[in-house]
């Protein structure tokens, strides 16, 4: 198959899609990038890569980032993790807070914010302090795309800090049901400060390859998880990883994939591939319109769709 080609009418195809959806601004620092921006790149599982339009271009990963932090945590607590985040879809929108009343302060995954950022408590209390855990965390992702040069966005990470009323709320609201077990403001900083990391469709799509083999890295060949690790973490990508739209991501695209409110979509081909793609315009469930076109337009180019 051609993927440069592929790649190529799909710049195409998307360009009529410029000017609609909207760029994050509940975080003000990302309200100032250019909407009219799009990358997309894929890497095969012998590092060959394929890009188009703006690859090299450095965005806010943010959710993307929940995905490491979720390989991170299963790393070292295995199942004991699911007593403190579930696995089911929330159909709710990222930032919720009425389920979490109901459902006794345990969040339905590892993907809307409180999920993450319980999950982000329990790498602060196994690494036990929060600078450390954000080291660690870094580390991790540097290793995991072959990219030591990745970096947090400091004005990205203050903005979300000073604009933190929601995701605070929700930790003061876990916590309130002992679900939360770090200082809230030291660990809604930590979660900032991961999701504020810098990175492009490059090194992201090179990311994914370890999640497409069975959590082991096949350029590197270091095995980060188990299999039925890497399995579990796919199934939660496909039914949660795009919030309340995650039923119509499958739906539209058919693969596992997980975005970020910054405009990136990262996707997994089992045995095959590695995907990212970046458009910062969002659709209403803040994913990015143009990423999720983008790669609707692959899976039925390519057929490449786990279905
Ligand atoms: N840091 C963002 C927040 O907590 C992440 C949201 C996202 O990318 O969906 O609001």
């Amino acid at each position: 198959m051609d993927y440069q080609q592929i790649l190529e009418e799909i710049e195409i195809e998307i360009q009529p899609l410029f000017g609609q959806g909207k760029v994050a601004d509940y975080i003000p620092a990302l309200g100032d990038v250019d909407a009219d921006q799009f990358g997309m790149s894929i890497t095969l599982f012998d590092g060959t890569q394929f890009n188009v339009g703006d690859a090299d271009k450095l965005f806010s990963i943010q959710s993307i980032s929940k995905v490491f932090t979720f390989t991170l945590a299963l790393k070292y607590l295995g199942s004991e993790l699911y007593k403190r985040v579930g696995r089911e879809p929330s159909g709710n929108p990222f930032n919720s807070l009425i389920q979490l009343e109901y459902e006794n302060g345990i969040p339905r995954n590892p993907f809307i914010n409180a999920g993450a950022i319980v999950i982000t408590d329990t790498l602060i209390t196994h690494y036990k302090n929060d600078t450390k855990a954000f080291d660690e965390i870094l580390l991790f992702i540097k290793s995991i795309a072959g990219d030591k040069s990745i970096n947090i966005d400091s004005v990205v990470a203050s903005s979300e800090m000073e604009h933190a009323y929601r995701n605070l709320a929700l930790t003061n609201l876990m916590k309130s049901f002992g679900n939360i077990k770090n200082d809230a403001i030291s660990l809604v900083q930590t979660y900032f400060n991961h999701c504020a990391l810098q990175m492009n469709t490059q090194t992201l799509s090179r990311a994914m390859l370890y999640l497409a083999n069975h959590g082991i890295d096949p350029i590197s060949n270091k095995a980060y998880i188990t299999k039925s690790q890497a399995k579990r973490i796919n199934a939660v990508m496909l039914t949660c990883g795009h919030y309340d739209a995650s039923g119509d991501f499958a739906f539209k695209v058919g693969v596992s994939g997980k975005s970020g409110v910054g405009g990136g979509i990262v996707a997994v081909i089992p045995q095959k591939m590695g995907i990212c793609v970046w458009s910062p315009a969002l659709n209403e469930q803040g994913n990015s319109l143009i990423g999720t076109k983008a790669l609707e337009l692959f899976t039925t180019k390519t057929g490449l769709s786990i279905f």
